[in-house]
């Protein structure tokens, strides 16, 4: 791990540097341009998918733009309450969302709406970007070295070993598994190392 650190140092400091921020320059004009929503933005998908997996990030996209209490955001996304305040609670321990209660008159119990704070997520970001960097460069190396198969069906890529065990079904909707190419997966990633890199040596 110390080891990848100061690999991604060394190739930082080299000839890729122009290249880096080139590339790095055009994006942040097109980005101007096009103006992102918080959801769409891949470096938030990265913090929040690293803060609370998969799911905290579907959780999270629910609070976009709008105030939705724990049970609102589990109805809307067919998950169990418990695990949707678990997820919450991972988020707002790392200071990504944040909540009102509310006392409700008629039960006397305490109503939580929650909502995201993309700013804090970044400020969160910015202290993490070492980190960050290694998750994505573990990230990587595993997608490169893994042979992924889905569905077709929107339900998420699994491993060779997996679809294996599961006799080449999908194990959520018992589908028939085929090859899934994740070259644009591989692309996405080296873009963001990229970027991040760049973003180290400038701070
Ligand atoms: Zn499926």
């Amino acid at each position: 791990m110390v080891k990848k650190i100061t690999k991604g140092k060394k190739v930082s400091k080299g000839k890729k540097i122009s290249k880096g921020k080139k590339a790095v320059e055009k994006r942040v004009k097109k980005k101007k341009e096009t103006r992102q929503k918080p959801s769409d933005d891949p470096v938030l998908r990265e913090i929040l998918t690293r803060v609370a997996g998969e799911r905290g990030y579907e959780v999270a996209k629910v609070l976009v733009d709008e105030e939705v209490t724990d049970d609102e955001v589990a109805k809307r996304m067919g998950m169990r309450v418990n695990l949707v305040r678990k997820i919450l609670y991972d988020l707002y321990e790392n200071r990504v969302v944040s909540y009102r209660r509310v006392r409700d008159e008629h039960s006397g119990w305490y109503v939580y709406y929650w909502r995201i704070e993309p700013e804090r997520a970044r400020e969160y970001f910015d202290n993490n970007k070492r980190l960050l960097l290694q998750k994505l460069e573990d990230r990587l190396e595993t997608e490169r070295d893994t042979m992924f198969f889905n569905c077709g069906n929107g339900d998420p890529k699994v491993s060779f070993e997996l679809a294996a065990e599961n006799d080449f079904k999908c194990p959520r909707c018992g589908s028939k598994l085929g090859p899934y190419d994740n070259s644009s997966v591989i692309m996405a990633l080296e873009r963001q190392i990229e970027s991040l890199r760049q973003r180290l040596v400038e701070s």
